[in-house]
């Protein structure tokens, strides 16, 4: 009999496809979990939080979570294990996509992409000229690595084909990087010329960037967040942005999103992307390739590599 698993994430048809080929997949809302009584729930970050309360109201069919995501600050993991859920993520097969996507918003930020592309579609452009949107080349400058784990260490090795040199933040030093280790994550951003944030959020990493670390940071920083939202306090950063503090941003991941804060909308030095990290077909079907493993491993009493709880 194929797990019956009840998904509450919208999917594109071809991942939804792959799902169906080693499931029996029922499309839903959390509230026909009691009428559909899966054996699994399928969900992703969102606005839907699996808090206690949700927790404590699935059906005693749930015997399993599937997060398809690589964050799980929006499950309450302990919840799930004292339900005896167990909770399984997507970890490292979506690293290669969302370190391309922060290559795509350093290149962004540094390079103006903002106001390039408003200036063509506004029709306000009227030829080269060497004085129009200089921006910052990418080489020689220091990339200062905030979580040097699956999407960090990705992203290191595309920063080492432009020529940047490595710096990076982490709980420990991570042996045979070629990057200088900061046990101090504020000297990091004081020393940087780039920052990606590529930490999960955790109460140590939210609002790391507020006012008291910007104003650490060199005037000519650009910063990256591919990582959470609530890495960044929203005020502070469109602060230092409009007021030349810091010099442009890349944000792909946003504090309460998808209701971003409106101040960014008019910064010319901010390059925004509506949290397309991972959008890529191959690691929206690896996703679903890991989870389906999982749940199938997990069914038979083994001990899936990516169980979270
Ligand atoms: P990972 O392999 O677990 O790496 C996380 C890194 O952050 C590790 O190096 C870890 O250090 C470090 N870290 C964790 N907590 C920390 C703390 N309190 N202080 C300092 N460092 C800390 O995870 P990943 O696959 O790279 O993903 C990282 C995050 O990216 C996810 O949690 C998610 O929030 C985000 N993400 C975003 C997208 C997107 O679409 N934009 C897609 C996927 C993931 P240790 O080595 O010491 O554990």
């Amino acid at each position: 009999m194929p797990l019956k698993l009840l998904s509450v994430l919208e999917m594109p048809e071809r991942v939804a496809d792959r799902f169906r080929a080693r499931t029996s997949l029922v499309q839903g809302r959390l509230e026909d979990a009691a009428d559909v009584q899966p054996d699994a729930i399928l969900c992703s970050i969102g606005p839907r939080r699996f808090d206690r309360e949700v927790i404590r109201n699935l059906p005693a069919s749930v015997k399993a979570i599937a997060t398809y995501s690589v964050g799980y600050d929006h499950i309450d993991l302990q919840a799930a294990a004292d339900r005896g859920i167990a909770v399984f993520n997507t970890p490292g097969v979506l690293s290669d996509a969302v370190a391309d996507a922060a290559l795509l918003l350093i290149l962004g930020a540094a390079r103006r992409a903002t106001e390039s592309i408003a200036l063509l579609r506004e029709g306000r452009w009227t030829g080269w000229s060497p004085a129009q949107l200089v921006g910052e080349g990418l080489s020689g400058k220091t990339l200062g690595i905030f979580g040097m784990g699956n999407i960090g260490r990705k992203v290191a090795s595309r920063a080492r084909a432009f020529g940047m040199r490595l710096a990076y933040h982490g709980r420990s030093e991570a042996v045979g990087e070629d990057a200088l280790f900061y046990p101090d994550p504020r000297a990091l951003i004081a020393d940087c010329d780039i920052a990606v944030l590529a930490w999960p959020s955790t109460p140590e990493t939210r609002y790391f960037i507020a006012a008291d670390t910007l104003c650490l940071a060199k005037p000519s920083l650009i910063l990256v967040n591919i990582g959470r939202g609530d890495l960044v306090k929203d005020e502070d950063l469109i602060a230092a942005l409009r007021d030349g503090k810091i010099l442009a941003a890349g944000l792909d991941v946003f504090d309460n999103e998808p209701q971003i804060h409106p101040g960014y909308l008019d910064l010319p030095n901010a390059f925004l992307l509506p949290h397309i990290g991972s959008s890529t077909w191959e690691a929206r079907l690896a996703m679903a390739d890991v989870l389906l493993d999982a749940l199938e491993t997990h069914a038979c009493g083994g001990q899936p590599h990516n169980r979270i709880a």
